[in-house]
C-alpha cells in the first residue's frame, strides 16, 4: 500500500510551492490507490497552532486536495501533531542512546564555535571533536559538576559515502565525513525536526516521501536515524523546486516588491490588488500575495486552474498536453516525468490556465461565481433582489470572454452605480469630452435622438447611431467615445451598442445629461480612482 505525507509546518498561509509538493503526493497516492497523510510539524511551535493551520487546511480544501489522515479527519495513527507525539521521539532518542548511535553532549555553544572558527581558519570543513562527549554515566556526572548540561546528538559515521537512491535524481551520493553530528534533543528535551520526522514517517507507515529539494541534504542523517531504529526505508523524491519568475532561486512569499519588479507578476498583483481595493480589503503582504494560495480563491481564480498549472510546474506528460482533468491527472501522473530543473511559476501561464476553466463555465455559473464580489464592493444586495438575475445575466453574456477571474465583474461596475455615482476616468473624461470642440453638442443631439427611441435595443441603437454618422457627416469616433465616456465613465468595454441597451434608455439619457453639465465644468463628476488608459 502506497502512504505518502505531506508535512507542514502551521505557518498561517498555504505556498504554492507547497501545494505543488502536496498536489505531487497526492497525486502519487491516488494513482497507486494509496492513502495521502497530512502531518503537522509543529514541534517549533510558540503561536496558535491551530489558528496558524486553518488556512492551510482551508486552501487544501478549496482546492480538492483531500487527506485520508490528519486534522480533523484523523485515522488510525492519530495524533498526527508532532507536538502531541513526543513520547514516541522521547522513546526513539532513548533506544539511540542506548545503541550507541546518539550521545549526550555537554559542550558549550562557545565552545562549539571555536572549533568551527579554527576549521574556518585553517579552510577545513568543520567536524566536532566530541570532546564533550559523554557515553557513560560517570563521563556525565563529571560533566554536569562543571554546571553544564547536555543535548543529545547524532553519532554520526566519519568514513565512507551515504548512497540515496532518488526516485527523481537517481543516486545520490553523500560523503559520511561532511556530516554533522546534529542536535536531535535540545537541552530542555524538545525533539527536533530529523528525528521527529523519522520516527513519524517509520510510524505512519509512509512509503514514499516525495518533498522539496531542499530537503535533499537532510537525507543522509535522516537515513542514519532510521537506521539506527532499525526502521524500513521509505522511497525518496526530492522535486526542483517551485522558482520565482525567470529566475532560478525558489519562490518566497517575503520577496513580494522584488517581484511586482516582473511585467506578468506586477500584471497578475495590479488586477487583484484592484478587486481588493473595491472590496475593501487590507492589502497586507501576509495574506494579499500571489506566492500564497489565498491570494487566488480571494480574487476568483477556480481552483483547478490552480491545480493544472502545478502539475505542470515540474511534470509533463509528453511536453504538449495542457489540460487535464482531475482524473486524467490522477491517470497519467508518475515521478519518472519530474522535471530536475526548478521550473519557474509564469503568471501569464497561470492566468491563460484559469482563462481556459473560466471559459468552459456557462453564465449562470459565472455569474454565481461574480455575485459575492459585487456583494463585497456594495454594488449589489444581499441576498441579490430577483430581477437581477436577468439583468446579471446579460452583462456577464455581453462580457463573453473577458471576465478572467470572478473579481474581474468589478470591472463593469458601471453598471451597478447610480447614475450621479458614476466614477469618471478622468484622462478619458478629459479626451472625449472636454476637449474635442463640438463632442457636446453631437452628444447633446444624439441624447435627443435616444429619447426618441420608442424600442431601446442594442439593435434600434446601432441603427440611430448609424443614421446620425451619416447625417451629420462625421467619423463614428466622434460620437460613439463621448457616449461611451459619458454612459460607463470608461474609455473601453464591451459592444457600445449592447451596453446601452442594457443599460436602458432612462439611464443613458440621465448619465449623458449629468456628462454634459461636468464637462462645461471641465472636471467629471466623480473621479475613477485609478485612469485605465485608452
Ligand atoms: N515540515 C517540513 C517542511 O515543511 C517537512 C519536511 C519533509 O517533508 O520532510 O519543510
Amino acid at each position: 500500500m502506497v502512504r505518502t505525507r505531506f508535512a507542514p509546518s502551521p505557518t498561517g498561509y498555504l505556498h504554492i510551492g507547497g501545494v505543488r509538493t502536496a498536489l505531487f503526493n497526492w497525486l502519487f497516492a491516488r494513482k497507486h490507490g494509496g492513502q495521502f497523510i497530512l502531518r503537522i510539524d509543529d514541534t517549533d511551535q510558540n503561536r496558535n497552532v491551530e489558528e496558524a493551520l486553518q488556512p492551510i487546511l482551508d486552501g487544501f480544501r478549496w482546492l480538492g486536495i483531500n487527506w485520508d489522515e490528519g486534522p480533523e479527519v484523523d485515522g488510525p495513527h492519530a495524533p498526527y501533531f508532532q507536538s502531541q507525539r513526543t513520547d514516541k521521539y522521547q522513546a526513539a532518542v532513548e533506544r539511540m542512546l542506548a545503541g550507541g548511535t546518539a550521545y549526550r553532549d555537554y559542550s558549550r555553544p562557545e565552545e562549539i564555535q571555536a572549533e568551527r572558527e579554527a576549521a574556518q581558519a585553517e579552510k577545513r570543513t568543520f567536524v566536532y571533536s566530541r570532546n564533550w562527549m559523554a557515553e557513560t554515566d560517570e563521563q556525565a556526572s563529571a560533566f554536569e559538576a562543571e554546571g553544564r548540561t547536555a543535548v543529545i546528538r547524532l553519532k554520526m559515521p566519519r568514513e565512507g559515502v551515504c548512497l540515496i537512491p532518488d526516485l527523481i535524481r537517481g543516486n545520490v551520493e553523500f560523503e559520511w565525513a561532511h556530516e554533522q553530528d546534529m542536535v536531535i534533543q535540545k537541552a530542555d528535551g524538545t525533539c527536533l525536526y530529523h528525528l521527529a520526522s523519522v520516527v513519524d514517517d517509520a510510524e505512519l507507515e509512509i512509503t514514499h516521501v516525495i518533498r522539496a529539494e531542499e530537503h535533499l541534504s537532510n537525507t543522509p542523517r535522516q537515513i542514519f536515524i532510521a537506521q539506527s531504529l532499525g526502521y524500513d526505508l521509505p522511497q525518496y523524491a526530492h522535486l526542483p523546486y517551485v522558482a520565482e519568475p525567470g529566475s532560478r532561486n525558489k519562490l518566497s512569499k517575503r520577496k513580494l516588491s522584488k517581484y511586482l519588479k516582473n511585467q506578468d507578476f506586477k500584471k497578475l498583483y495590479d488586477n487583484g490588488a484592484e478587486i481588493a481595493q473595491l472590496c475593501g480589503w487590507e492589502l497586507n503582504e501576509d495574506t494579499f500575495n500571489p506566492v500564497i494560495v489565498d491570494f487566488y480563491r480571494d480574487i476568483g481564480f477556480l481552483p483547478h486552474a490552480i491545480v493544472n498549472y502545478l502539475l505542470l510546474l515540474g511534470w509533463s506528460l509528453d511536453g504538449e498536453t495542457e489540460a487535464f482533468t482531475l482524473d486524467e491527472m490522477i491517470e497519467s501522473f508518475s515521478l519518472d516525468r519530474v522535471v530536475k530543473s526548478p521550473a519557474s511559476f509564469d503568471p501569464t501561464k497561470l492566468t491563460a490556465f484559469q482563462q481556459r476553466e473560466m471559459d468552459k463555465l456557462d453564465t449562470k455559473k459565472k455569474t454565481a461565481l461574480c455575485v459575492p464580489f459585487l456583494q463585497q464592493a456594495g454594488l449589489l444586495e444581499t441576498p441579490p433582489p430577483c430581477e437581477t438575475g436577468p439583468y446579471l445575466n446579460e452583462i456577464i453574456e455581453a462580457t463573453e470572454n473577458r471576465i478572467t477571474v470572478a473579481g474581474d465583474i468589478l470591472d463593469y461596475d458601471d453598471f451597478f452605480t447610480a447614475d450621479n455615482n458614476l466614477r469618471y476616468d478622468s484622462k478619458a473624461f478629459t479626451k472625449r469630452l472636454v476637449q474635442p470642440e463640438n463632442a457636446l453638442e453631437l452628444l447633446a443631439e444624439f441624447r435627443d435622438i435616444l429619447a426618441e427611441l420608442d424600442n431601446f435595443t442594442t439593435e434600434t441603437v446601432e441603427q440611430a447611431m448609424r443614421e446620425f454618422v451619416e447625417s451629420k457627416e462625421i467619423k463614428f469616433g466622434e460620437i460613439i467615445h463621448p457616449v461611451r465616456v459619458s454612459t460607463t465613465g470608461k474609455p473601453v468595454g464591451f459592444g457600445l451598442f449592447e451596453t446601452l441597451a442594457i443599460l436602458g434608455q432612462q439611464r443613458c439619457i440621465n448619465r449623458i445629461n449629468l456628462a454634459i453639465t461636468a464637462a462645461h465644468n471641465h472636471t467629471p463628476p466623480t473621479e475613477a480612482s485609478e485612469g485605465s488608459s485608452e
